[in-house]
């Protein structure tokens, strides 16, 4: 598990750099004698704000940054790695209301227990978790009806996803299916998959 906060203040290169090991799971180091290949599977988990300042988007406070600046702050972080973090969520500010009457929510070990079910079920059906799954694997385990690869299709074409975008939303479907306990991925699951996968992307892409 990698956490990277404030993740646009990070170089470029170094961000770029974690696009393999988010590919394919392994790093290769190029020297002058040859090339050698490790394994690096990783989960990465990275937030930042949407602007220097971090207001931006905000009624009050204000975002204080020059007019330019929010587009030219969330571009630090490229399009081909944005492609492949599954999950891009924007986070509204809590208010102090809301941060002082919430309730506990609910306990890590409850999510906790329903994560290893599902992962149980998945694994159990194809013999990988879903984040490992490709190609036809992928296809046979989503079982998608007529209805759902028709909103796959539609969802991808407007949006604009990349082949790559459409397989990992598949896996996310296919877990959303079997967090909910469905054999079959729905219609439903398709189009919270690519919500959580483009809900953070937009406020970028307003930026
Ligand atoms: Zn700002």
């Amino acid at each position: 598990m990698l956490f990277l906060d404030e993740l646009a203040e990070f170089d470029r290169d170094v961000l770029d750099a974690l696009r393999q090991p988010l590919e394919d799971g392994t790093v290769e180091i190029v020297r002058a004698h040859g090339h050698v290949r490790y394994p690096a599977r990783l989960q990465l988990v990275a937030a930042m704000n949407p602007c220097r300042c971090g207001w931006y988007g905000s009624t009050a406070p204000v975002c204080r940054c020059p007019p330019t600046e929010p587009a030219r702050y969330v571009r630090r972080v490229s399009g081909p790695l944005l492609d492949r973090i599954d999950l891009r969520v924007s986070l509204p500010r809590v208010t102090p209301e809301e941060l002082l009457e919430g309730g506990p929510g609910e306990a890590s070990a409850v999510v906790a227990a329903r994560i290893a079910d599902a992962r149980a079920v998945a694994v159990a059906r194809s013999g990988t978790p879903n984040a490992r799954l490709t190609g036809a694997a992928l296809l046979d385990a989503c079982r998608l009806g007529v209805g759902a690869q028709r909103t796959m299709t539609d969802l991808a074409t407007s949006v604009g996803m990349t082949a790559r975008g459409i397989h990992r939303a598949l896996r996310v479907a296919r877990t959303i299916a079997d967090l909910e306990g469905r054999d079959v991925v729905e219609v439903t699951d398709i189009l919270a998959a690519v919500r959580l996968r483009e809900d953070g992307t937009r406020l970028m892409a307003a930026a």
